[in-house]
């Protein structure tokens, strides 16, 4: 049976999370998400979201009611499948533009979480980003399923830099790459990088011909006879530097320098 991993992109509209830079949350959430499915997908992995579109999972018009609702459909829902890995992505804000960097949330500290870190921390490196660690949070409802589950705060939508990166289309699909080799060392599944195409062998470049050789042979004989017969100094000149041309147009090498 496939390991199945539910991808929890945080928040939803009523309630669009941090924004800030041009960005709203929910929405880098969800981009990321998507990302991360695919290389789960591609494991073999059974992915579920708790959400599929921009709502969240509750209908009440009361922001306060709306979230506490949706919380808890987010936590029935991955207690209602086969949950091997819960996965929870959002971006972190602060009033100080220059807070940066990434952390893992859990409610315990446990080996998968470690290994999730792991994969994370190397991508960082790989970035120049700051690690914050991994943080112990016993308050958060999505971390009290009944899986092992993380929250992933991934960088500050309020530092315009960080802002930048998570715009950043090839940088997100590395992101996405990185938390999806965490996922699966997590779950047991040995991570397989995505192929790079190959590039085809360079074909030797045609050199283009303006005309066949038979032809410039015809013609060189003809200016040939005229070379000889000529006894002018700049005629023959003239003739050699023809003949050449016709040369260089078949693809023949100069022989009058
Ligand atoms: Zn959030």
């Amino acid at each position: 049976m496939s390991k199945v991993v539910v991808i929890d992109p945080g928040h939803g509209m009523p309630d669009p999370g941090a924004c800030g830079n041009g960005l709203q949350e929910h929405e880098r959430a969800f981009a990321l998400a998507q990302l991360v499915g695919k290389v789960l997908t591609r494991h073999g992995v059974t992915v579920l979201f708790t959400r599929n579109g921009e709502r969240s999972l509750s209908n009440a018009t009361n922001l306060k009611t709306n979230k506490n609702e949706d919380l808890a459909a987010r936590q029935r829902f991955s207690n209602s499948k086969a949950t091997d890995f819960f996965l929870s992505l959002h971006m972190n804000s602060s009033d100080d533009s220059t807070s940066n960097g990434y952390e893992t949330l859990c409610y315990s500290q446990n080996r998968q979480i470690e290994a999730l870190h792991a994969a994370i921390k190397a991508f960082l490196q790989r970035h120049g980003l700051k690690d914050r660690g991994i943080k112990i949070r016993t308050n958060l409802a999505v971390l009290k399923v009944k899986a092992k589950a993380a929250l992933l705060e991934c960088f500050f939508i309020s530092n315009p830099k960080e802002a930048a990166l998570m715009k950043d289309a090839a940088f997100l699909l590395e992101l996405a790459e990185a938390i999806g080799q965490g996922v699966l060392v997590a779950i047991g599944i040995a991570y397989v990088p995505v192929k790079k195409p190959e590039t085809p062998p360079t074909q030797p470049k045609e050199e283009k011909k303006l005309m066949k050789t038979e032809d410039a042979n015809k013609i060189i004989r003809i200016l040939q006879d005229r070379w000889n017969a000529s006894t002018c100094q700049d005629e023959k000149k003239e003739v050699g530097r023809l003949a050449d041309e016709v040369r260089m147009a078949a693809g023949m090498k100069k022989v009058n320098i």
